[in-house]
């Protein structure tokens, strides 16, 4: 690891580089030695002459040619023809007047223009170096052309089609949101396309099942109480820092129930009286909040035949939803400032013309199969990976975003946010039997580190992030499976109620059979369970030697000490969730620290309340809208969930709402 150089790191090298350059053409001239008169270091500030630098726009390269003499910007010539027209296009010489009045690239920039200004700064910094004669440093990571984001160039325009085809609403990408969009606008009366890649063979639905909704009449059939809407939006925002959009998130409180009874209403009864519904019943230990945060009950487990959106997609297509299947959207067309169709791609490389009357709904999924696009906008998780960790999911190729911000569509700002990635925790593997806040996290080192039970396990998992890398632990008591009770029952608890559980006994009875070998357990990932009498004896199993396991029987001792007060006066952890270690044999194991890996992204485009794509001045595009994870807004720096599955109940809920909504215009 220590000999890894991130992207960041490089910049600031970089830059250390560029100060050292300029250190030394000062030591020269102190010296009295004597340069070619044209030369910055020996006459004057810049090398007189003509410098030309191109930096990455929002939809085209920006060019900036500048003129110096030998202290000064004589001259300034900006290229932004190929930027938004009313926008970008319209800056060139504003921001000429601002570089020659600053003599530098610390200008103000045009503020409904902010990423073309930023292109233009760049370029302007790139143009000053090389007539310093300084190594070219990016002044804006992502923006500059030797650092730079080839996904944000938009391609030449497509104008030759093998076919044509119109309908009032086209939707890109026909998975957990497009295909309730299609439904939902079909039966509202529309005509609906819907352009899906994935040939019709090989259609499959992304993700686990679970579907997190609330107040259905199915969840009420089931005996789950109502959740609060107030308070389960006010929750969300304090979750998410107040960075999603609320107005989503209210539409998703009121209406994933009614959406959940929809989808399913062609299930019979039976059916539906066999579906389980995860962490039901619920202990009588549960208690809502865990450091001030909530979780809820509300997410069935449902796949296969019993798959809603499989089901949506037959009910759609069977009243006349036009699915074009193997066909990959790879441009929207624009009339003015208004979006107004599609640009499908066939497996034989020809084009096909899609013209929405009404409207274009992107719901082509995340980013996590595009590295350049984790890099570029995941930047929490690429500041802790080095550039040569892989970073990505089991996701899209982040093309739907890539639509929606070449027509000028604004993105959320970084860090965009993804289902894991940038949060470690004992195992870190999703389904894992035993990762639980009800227990002791220790470090490489043997020393506690965090609030283990802050808010649910994803949230408190943020800490593990920033601890030396090695393994990290979960330590926990032969009482496992009542302390799990009283966890928060989120994203990846263990769902004791339906008998996840049952493993416990026969892992930690192998475990003691296994002495110092431990006990080896596949879930996700596949981790080695030690017991120990007492701390010491785990510690050494768990491979800890000197001032480490030291360390590990005091942090073990002093967690009991905290235990046996009620107190957590380390880290805060709830009172409920301080479970000691005293049985007669307590129970670790450990998984190396591993960072960049998620399941699928899930932050994109900013929109309105309507799902309605914002341009570069916030106002909504015509014509464009996104939803699922083509959709900013939502999940704050990291998805972690109120109500396990709240990715798919959330793409439902938008999908069919923003059909409707599309198809009434
Ligand atoms: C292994 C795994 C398990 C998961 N389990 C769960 C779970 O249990 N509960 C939960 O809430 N979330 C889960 N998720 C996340 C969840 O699957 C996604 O968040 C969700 O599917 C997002 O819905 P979407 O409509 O935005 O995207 P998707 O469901 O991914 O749909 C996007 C569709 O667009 C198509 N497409 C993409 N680009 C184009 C293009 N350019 N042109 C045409 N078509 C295109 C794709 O083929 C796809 O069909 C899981 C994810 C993974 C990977």
């Amino acid at each position: 690891m220590a000999n890894k150089v991130s992207r960041r790191q490089f910049l600031h090298t970089a830059s250390i580089g560029a100060l050292g350059a300029a250190m030394a053409g000062a030591l020269v001239g102190c010296s009295g030695s004597s340069g070619s008169s044209s030369t910055a270091s020996a006459s004057g500030t810049y090398t007189p002459g003509s410098y030309s630098a191109t930096s990455k726009g929002i939809s085209s390269d920006v060019t900036v040619t500048m003129t110096f003499d030998a202290e000064s910007i004589t001259d300034v010539t900006i290229d932004v023809s190929g930027e938004t027209e009313g926008f970008g296009k319209d800056i060139g010489d504003e921001l000429k007047e601002q570089i020659l009045k600053a003599q530098s690239a610390e200008i103000d920039g045009h503020s409904g223009a902010t990423i073309t200004s930023d292109a233009v700064k760049d370029a302007v910094a790139n143009c000053v170096a090389q007539a310093k004669g300084e190594p070219v440093v990016s002044t804006t990571p992502g923006q500059s052309t030797a650092e730079g984001e080839s996904w944000r160039t938009a391609p030449d325009a497509i104008t030759e089609f093998a076919k044509e085809y119109t309908a009032d609403v086209v939707i890109v990408g026909g998975g957990q949101a497009g295909t309730p969009a299609a439904r939902a606008a079909i039966e509202a009366g529309a005509s609906v396309i819907v352009i899906e890649s994935q040939t019709e063979d090989a259609m499959s639905f992304r993700g686990g099942g679970q579907i997190g909704h609330l107040n259905s009449e199915f969840l009420a059939s089931k005996g789950i109480p109502q959740i609060d809407i107030q308070e389960f939006v006010t929750d969300w925002q304090l979750r998410t820092n107040n960075r999603s959009r609320c107005g989503l998130i209210m539409a998703y409180a009121k209406n994933s129930g009614k959406c959940f009874d929809w989808m399913t209403d062609s299930f019979t009864a039976e059916e539906k009286d066999s579906w389980s519904v995860r962490q039901w019943p619920l202990s009588s230990n549960y208690t809502q909040k865990k450091s001030g945060i909530s979780t809820w009950v509300g997410t069935p487990t449902l796949n296969g035949d019993a798959s809603p959106v499989k089901r949506c997609m037959e009910i759609a297509r069977e009243k006349g939803a036009d699915y074009h299947f193997g066909t990959k959207a790879c441009q929207l067309i624009k009339d003015g400032d208004a979006v107004v169709g599609v640009v499908g791609k066939e497996a034989d490389g020809s084009y096909i013309k899609f013209t929405a009357k009404k409207g274009v709904i992107l719901c082509g999924g995340g980013f996590g199969g595009n590295a350049e696009m984790c890099r570029d906008l995941l930047i929490e998780i690429s500041d802790y990976c080095s550039d040569d960790t892989a970073i990505g999911g089991m996701d899209d190729d982040g093309s739907g975003i890539q639509l929606g911000y070449w027509a000028g569509g604004r993105l959320e700002s970084r860090p965009l946010s993804s289902m894991g990635g940038n949060y470690v925790y004992p195992c870190n593997s999703p389904g894992d039997p035993i990762g639980t806040t009800a227990a002791l996290w220790v470090n490489c080192h043997g020393k506690r580190y965090c609030n283990e039970g802050f808010g649910d396990i994803v949230l408190a998992a943020m800490a593990g992030a920033k601890e030396p890398q090695g393994k990290i632990f979960t330590v926990f008591n032969d009482t496992i499976r009542t302390d799990l009770t009283y966890q928060a029952p989120g994203h990846m608890a263990v769902d004791y109620a339906n008998g996840e559980d049952e493993k416990l006994d026969d892992i930690m009875q192998g475990a003691i059979d296994g002495g110092d070998a431990g006990y080896e357990v596949t879930g996700m990932s596949t981790v080695t369970v030690y017991a120990g009498e007492d701390a010491q004896q785990l510690g050494q199993r768990l491979g800890f030697t000197g001032t480490d396991l030291e360390n590990f029987v005091a942090t073990v001792a002093r967690y009991n000490e905290l235990c046996e007060k009620g107190v957590d006066e380390d880290f805060a952890k709830e009172p409920v969730l301080l479970r000691p270690l005293n049985g007669k044999h307590i129970f670790a194991y450990g998984a190396e620290k591993s960072m960049g890996s998620m399941l699928v992204t899930t932050g994109g485009l900013l929109t309105d309340d309507n799902s309605q794509v914002l341009g570069e001045d916030f106002e909504p595009i015509k014509g464009l809208f996104a939803a699922g994870n083509n959709c900013g807004g939502r999940f704050g720096f990291q998805y972690s969930t109120s109500i396990p599955g709240e990715s798919l109940g959330l793409a439902n809920t938008q999908g069919m709402m923003v059909g409707q909504y599309v198809a009434a215009l």
